[in-house]
């Protein structure tokens, strides 16, 4: 099943979107149904990747801020910052239930890494709700397999990105694709009206993360260095290398405030959050494109991300960091490969460049933090977009490697992936630096 754009791109909060954002909108799900239920304990497990960087990605203040009712598009950041179980006690819903929350890295149920286990009571110990979430990337959140909520069949179903382009050829772009099966969902004006407040809210993130100073929390003693880089940037004199060192330092200041825990919009993660709004400043600002192509932008954006979701994975606890910073710049390339008029086959080629060339990168946050390699690799991610998109720009969109190829091979890969580079902190930087 393909998702909608505004599945892809939806406001949350940091740091990430399978451990924070999921995890909430399961605990508030939970939460609703209880609403009129007379719980006494309320038991949480969660395991595998969930439960190794838990502290680190503010899963447990994520599940009691959604268990009092919060949902990541409209809670206050702060909310869940200062989210805490009291006297083994949380707020379900407007009244207080004890609670116990268990992290299991090893064992539970199989088949994915990313479970979360709701269990409620009542006072005599029967049980009233029993049930299992999992977390698949980008907030994602799956119960038994089926998803929380579910779309209609789009207008154009396409399974393949040849399928893909082979529509936008017939309708003129794959933005007229991504389009039409928007409009299946929601009402025409809607869509643009939406799209545009997604591509203000991914502007007012970089904006916010410009501002910001000091240092991020969880032990790391990272700086934020957005800031002192825009005055660096702000005094150097123009070089052919500005559009590329400006588009680096936004993504930065989008995952620095992701980092933080702030407001940022999922794109197709919260790890991988700046790549995509970086990408699209770069068009408006080097590439002289007005802002009214925002939307066109995150439609076709949203077009190559619903392919490799469905095809392999936007998860790094499932495949790796090539599944959120890799699908995020083949998304950010591809958006941008539109813009600058290319065809459609240029555009899937842009989209093709740009995931091949992170093929096999892990996931290894040092701390299990979302702060290292996480802020700078989205600087990376959005270079990598941008030359792809360049480069696909001069061809005319044939090449070695087609995106159905190039989307298997990321799929292989992080099938074939050790646990330890699949967001379990176990592995790569996150071993060979030493956290104090
Ligand atoms: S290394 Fe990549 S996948 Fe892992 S937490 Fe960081 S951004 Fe996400």
């Amino acid at each position: 099943m393909l998702v909608s754009a505004f599945d892809l791109f939806r406001v949350g909060v940091g740091p990430s979107s399978s451990h924070t954002v999921a995890p909430m909108r399961a605990a508030a799900e939970v939460a609703s149904r209880l609403a009129s239920a007379a719980v006494a304990r309320l038991d949480v497990a969660v395991y595998g990747s969930l439960a190794l960087t838990a502290r680190g990605h503010g899963t447990d203040r994520a599940l009691v801020a959604g268990l009092a009712g919060h949902l990541p598009e409209t809670v206050e950041p702060v909310v869940v910052r200062d989210a805490r179980v009291v006297d083994g006690r949380v707020q379900l819903g407007d009244r207080p239930v004890a609670y116990a929350l268990d992290l299991r890295a090893r064992g539970g149920p199989p088949g994915h890494p990313n479970v979360l286990r709701f269990v409620a009571t009542d006072a005599a110990g029967h049980r009233m709700l029993d049930t299992t979430f999992r977390s698949i990337g980008g907030g994602f959140i799956t119960e038994d397999g089926v998803p929380v909520k579910g779309r209609a069949e789009p207008a154009l179903p396409y399974a393949t990105a040849a399928e893909l382009v082979a529509y936008a050829e017939r309708c003129g772009s794959v933005a007229a694709v991504a389009a039409a099966n928007e409009q299946r969902w929601f009402p025409r004006t809607d869509v643009e009206a939406r799209l545009l407040a997604t591509a203000g809210a991914m502007d007012d993130c970089i904006e916010r993360g410009l501002r910001a100073e000091g240092e991020l929390a969880g032990g790391l003693r990272v700086r934020r260095r957005a800031g002192q880089l825009r005055q660096q940037l702000e005094r150097q004199v123009a070089g052919s290398l500005a559009g590329m060192e400006w588009a680096g330092l936004w993504a930065m200041a989008v995952n620095e405030e992701n980092a933080a825990g702030g407001r940022v919009v999922t794109a197709p993660t919260n790890g991988a959050a700046g790549v995509i709004p970086a990408a699209l400043r770069y068009a408006t600002t080097f590439e002289g494109l007005p802002a009214s192509d925002a939307p066109r932008f995150l439609l076709v954006a949203a077009a190559i991300g619903a392919l490799v979701k469905r095809n392999a994975s936007i998860s790094g606890a499932e495949v790796g960091c090539q599944g959120e910073v890799g699908s995020a710049a083949a998304m950010a390339a591809a958006g941008l490969a539109e813009l600058l008029g290319g065809t459609p086959a240029q555009v899937a080629n842009a989209a093709e460049i740009a995931l091949e060339h992170h093929l096999g990168m892990t996931c290894d946050p040092i701390g299990g933090l979302v702060q290292v390699p996480c802020i700078e690799r989205n600087a990376f991610g959005t270079v990598k977009a941008i030359t792809a998109a360049k480069l696909a720009l001069r061809g005319d969109g044939r090449h070695v490697v087609s995106l159905d190829q190039a989307i298997d091979a990321m799929r292989r890969t992080g099938a074939d992936m050790h646990d330890n580079y699949k967001e379990t902190a176990r592995g790569g930087l996150a071993v060979s630096v030493p956290v104090c």
